[in-house]
């Protein structure tokens, strides 16, 4: 594996997301501030820590479907998060050993454990970027430098519990399609993204909470998150929350304990 980085340190200051959500999934990689955050935003939801597993479960369902049944190989995975097992190319390479992941993310933190958790089988590879979304041309052109990917091929790019965290006046929209742009017919987006549709005060306090703790974020309807996948074939089940999709036995959670609103899209 490869690994890039921009060379910032970590901020302990304030809280991030990315260590406050390794806090929700139990994991050890967060400072104090990060918890004190995560338990604000949790008395505005407890069951935040049983949104942050589906969104897992979530992750490892799409991966298994567009490698076993789209044929998928490669992924670039923006918003990976602190490693987590398995990670994302755990569960393709389980599919395909050969499949290749570009993972990045803009939490120094992530960069710290990247090395430590992004080992690859021999036939495939795996290659850590630390970028920002928000500067799209900046993070492909390091996926590029990265030569992990063929962009002849298709690719899966995959959004996970990562567009809430980029606000309208960073235009969310044309940084997915600037995303998609050089990606290949047969590439696919999986993301999913925070919705205040099931329960507005509840997910309303819980973004509040993230905001005032340092760390803005937009949860955002079912038609907004609809707009990200615009042009692609929405594939089966469509967008419903992420438990849902495709579920394996824990449906009967209600909508609005997860509010994450999931979906596979298709380019033609
Ligand atoms: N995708 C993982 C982690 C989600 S937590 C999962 O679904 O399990 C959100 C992640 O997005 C964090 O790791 C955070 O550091 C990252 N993130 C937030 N804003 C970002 C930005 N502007 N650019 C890149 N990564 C960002």
């Amino acid at each position: 594996m490869t690994t890039r980085q921009a060379g910032r340190d970590l901020d302990t200051s304030r809280a991030h997301s990315a260590r406050m959500y390794d806090y929700f999934l139990g994991g050890k990689d967060h400072f104090e501030v990060d918890k004190e955050a995560a338990l604000l935003a949790a008395k505005a939801h407890p069951g935040l820590p049983v949104t942050a597993r589906e969104n897992r479960a979530f992750m490892h369902r799409a991966t298994r479907v567009l490698a076993q049944e789209h044929g998928i190989r490669q992924w670039l995975d923006i918003g990976t998060g602190i490693p987590t097992e398995p990670n994302l190319h755990q569960v393709a390479q389980s599919v395909a050993g050969d499949a290749r992941v570009v993972y990045a993310d803009n939490d120094p933190l992530v960069l710290k454990y990247a090395e430590r958790l992004m080992r690859s089988t021999t036939q495939g590879r795996t290659a850590y970027i630390e970028a920002d979304v928000t500067d799209p041309d900046a993070l492909m052109s390091a996926v590029e430098d990265s030569e992990v990917l063929d962009f002849d091929q298709p690719i899966a790019l995959t959004l996970n519990a990562l567009m809430h965290f980029v606000t309208d006046p960073h235009d969310p929209y044309a940084i997915v399609r600037r995303l998609l742009d050089p990606l290949p017919a047969g590439s696919a987006l999986a993301m999913n993204h925070c919705t205040p549709d099931f329960d507005p005060e509840t997910w309303n306090n819980v973004a509040e909470a993230y905001t005032n703790s340092g760390t803005p974020v937009q949860f955002r309807s079912h038609s907004d998150v609809r707009r990200f996948f615009d042009g692609l074939d929405l594939i089966e089940p469509g967008i419903c929350c992420c438990h849902r999709w495709r579920g394996d036995g824990g449906e009967e959670i209600p909508d609005a304990e997860i509010s994450l609103l999931a979906g596979v899209g298709i380019k033609r």
